[in-house]
């Protein structure tokens, strides 16, 4: 179970501070396969990056079970993640000069895993996402839709408890996303996946529940464990201006409509 509780982000880049989250409140629990979804800039790769240990939370708490990753240092973080997170990136993040099989027994020899105990679990891994002929090739040799099976093999061969997806169906065509969704759902019975997504039907069709980021904020969760945590939006400080009354506009019913589909 992932708690955040009153989670502040601000990044400092000489004088100008971004506050990118303000004051989250979310709970987690393991199994769920969620989507975060928010216009560009409301904060969804900050908070995948904190869930994730990629990065400090200015104030509040994060917890993952009875483990306070909010108060970790570096070197915990780096603990933290390698024993319970697995990335997945839109970029893929494969390394070029490496094949599929060597790219997916990267977390195990970070682990220390000998090689003939790697050598199932890795064929195990590209078995399951259905790239196993594919071991011997390099990335440049393959499509997007594999590359990104590569990647997921990868998150499954380190059997970590999470696995944070930041867009990763963002570079891909409709029907390879529906493939990689499916592979995700499969994989989410027994891990929890926080997924961001551009896409509502994908989200809508694939994820358990669906939260919705504005200006560093929960404005929306379909399926909240607390039932309360949603803040009600406030009053900006400043008087807003005819174009953020928009914009505003065009979020709630951009919102509407994709919950109408639930
Ligand atoms: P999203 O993923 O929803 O597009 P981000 O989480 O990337 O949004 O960014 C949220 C806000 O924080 C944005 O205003 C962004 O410019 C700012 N931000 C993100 N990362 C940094 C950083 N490393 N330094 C300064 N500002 C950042
Ligand atoms: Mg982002």
């Amino acid at each position: 179970m992932i708690e955040l509780k009153n989670i502040k982000k601000d990044y400092n880049s000489g004088k100008v501070v971004t506050s990118a989250l303000k004051n989250v409140n979310l709970r987690i629990e393991d199994g769920e396969y969620v989507a975060v979804m928010g216009a560009s800039g409301s904060g969804k790769s900050t908070l995948l990056n904190i869930l994730g240990g990629l990065d400090k939370i200015s104030q509040g708490t994060y917890f993952y079970n009875d483990i306070n990753v909010g108060a970790m240092n570096n070197k915990e973080l780096n603990r933290f993640r390698k024993e319970h997170i697995s990335f997945i990136f839109q970029n893929y993040a494969l390394m070029n000069f490496y094949t599929v099989y060597e790219n997916t027994e990267v977390p195990l020899i970070a682990r220390g895993i000998r090689k003939k105990e790697r050598k199932s679990m890795v064929e195990k891994a590209l078995t399951d996402v259905g790239i196993i002929d594919l071991a011997k090739k390099t990335p440049s040799e393959i499509s997007g839709g594999e590359k990104q099976r590569c990647a997921i093999a990868r998150a499954l061969v380190a059997d970590n408890d999470i696995i944070l997806a930041d867009e990763p169906t963002g570079a891909l065509d409709t029907e390879t996303s529906v493939q990689i969704m499916e592979l995700l759902k499969s994989i989410s019975k027994d891990k929890l996946i926080i997924m961001v997504t551009h896409n509502p039907e994908l989200a809508m069709k694939y994820s358990s529940r669906i939260i919705k980021l504005l200006d560093g904020r929960v404005i929306d969760d379909s399926d909240p464990l607390d039932k309360n945590v949603v803040e009600p939006i406030k009053k900006p400080e400043k008087e807003p201006t005819k174009a953020d009354k928009k914009a505003a506009k065009k979020e709630r019913k951009k919102l509407k409509t994709s919950m109408s589909f639930l």
